[in-house]
């Protein structure tokens, strides 16, 4: 039987590119320390230690914010939940009862922006409205009701993307030349003062498969449902599967790739050419042309631009002292 690299006891999960078994308990500490070191590694509190974690009801978010609220302490982190109810039928019920549970048990403050509640549509009634595709319109209100969630709170945002995600959406940025997209898949996206919050990726060097059996083991609240419009043909999924044989071949080989494109990625930007920043005449959040992409998609479908309403939401929440 395999024993625990560092006690000795039964041995639980086998962690191939470090080529050791773990027990339970060090198998959950060390991914506790490569949380632990990714912020140190890529200056991830040098932004503030107001954390706003967006957590979806997944098991990846759930992770962070578990992680995060056990480092909280020792780190000096203010940690706060943010969650957004897209309003999608049989979907999002489930994840807004597995966050507040999950909050409720770590004891972290939740807030939760109810998009059909505050806005009175669900991301499926703007695409629908828009004839777009539902999964890019999702994420670029996910993107804008976080931005404004950090500029109002004065927080940074941090997101549950694991290695595999990261690693998958810079294959696809490859493969259809996104290099601008490319160059942002960094572990931490500096903000711009008043327009863009900072935002961080603290699961940038876990791997999926270990997110996974963190919260088996830690028996961490989340809802295991998919999304009804999840494209498991999307490239990104396609990427992973690649991703996941490179890694079986070669063990490692996915945080190499991580570690460099976190290095080099930046420089992309020079090679793309910065892209024209502003701010949203509407909003006044940023965005690439007079309006931001929010804002055009609010009007175009309803008639109004939105961003106003969606961060006077979030000023109720900013920070007195
Ligand atoms: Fe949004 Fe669902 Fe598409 Fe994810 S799969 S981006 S939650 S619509
Ligand atoms: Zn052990
Ligand atoms: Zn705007």
């Amino acid at each position: 039987m395999a024993r625990c690299r560092l006690c000795g006891a039964p041995a639980i999960a086998r962690i191939e590119y470090a080529r050791a078994w773990f027990c339970e308990k060090h198998f959950l500490e060390f991914i506790d320390r490569k949380v632990r070191r990714a912020l140190e590694r890529y200056s991830m509190l040098g932004h503030g230690r107001r954390i706003v974690v967006a957590v979806s009801g997944g098991k990846d978010s759930a992770v962070l914010l578990y992680v995060l609220a056990k480092l909280g302490k020792e780190l000096g982190i203010e940690l706060h939940a943010l969650h957004i109810d897209l309003g999608i039928e049989g979907y999002s019920e489930k994840m807004v009862e597995a966050v507040r549970r999950l909050c409720n048990e770590l004891g972290v403050p939740l807030t939760i922006y109810s998009l059909p509640r505050e806005l009175g549509f669900s991301v499926v009634d703007l695409a629908r409205k828009l004839r777009r595709n539902l999964c890019s319109v999702c994420g670029m209100v996910k993107r804008f009701v976080l931005n404004a969630a950090g500029v109002e709170m004065r927080a940074v945002i941090a997101t549950g993307h694991n290695a595999d995600d990261i690693a998958s959406y810079a294959i696809k940025s490859l493969i259809v030349q996104d290099y601008a997209s490319l160059s942002k898949l960094v572990p931490v996206n500096e903000g711009i003062e008043g327009i863009a919050a900072p935002r961080i990726k603290p699961l940038y060097d876990v791997y999926e498969d270990e997110a996974r059996l963190y919260a088996e083991l830690a028996k961490v609240i989340y809802d295991p449902s998919e999304c009804p419009y999840v494209d498991r043909e999307a490239i990104e999924f396609l990427a992973k599967e690649f991703l996941e044989r490179v890694e079986r071949r070669s063990p490692g080989i996915k945080m190499s790739f991580l570690r460099k494109l976190a290095v080099e990625a930046p420089k992309l930007r020079t090679v793309v050419g910065g892209e024209e920043v502003g701010r949203c005449d509407a909003c006044g959040l940023i965005s690439m042309g007079s309006r931001c992409a929010f804002c055009r998609a609010t009007e175009k479908a309803f008639g109004k631009a939105l961003g106003r309403e969606v961060r006077s939401f979030f000023a109720t929440l900013a920070p007195t002292a």
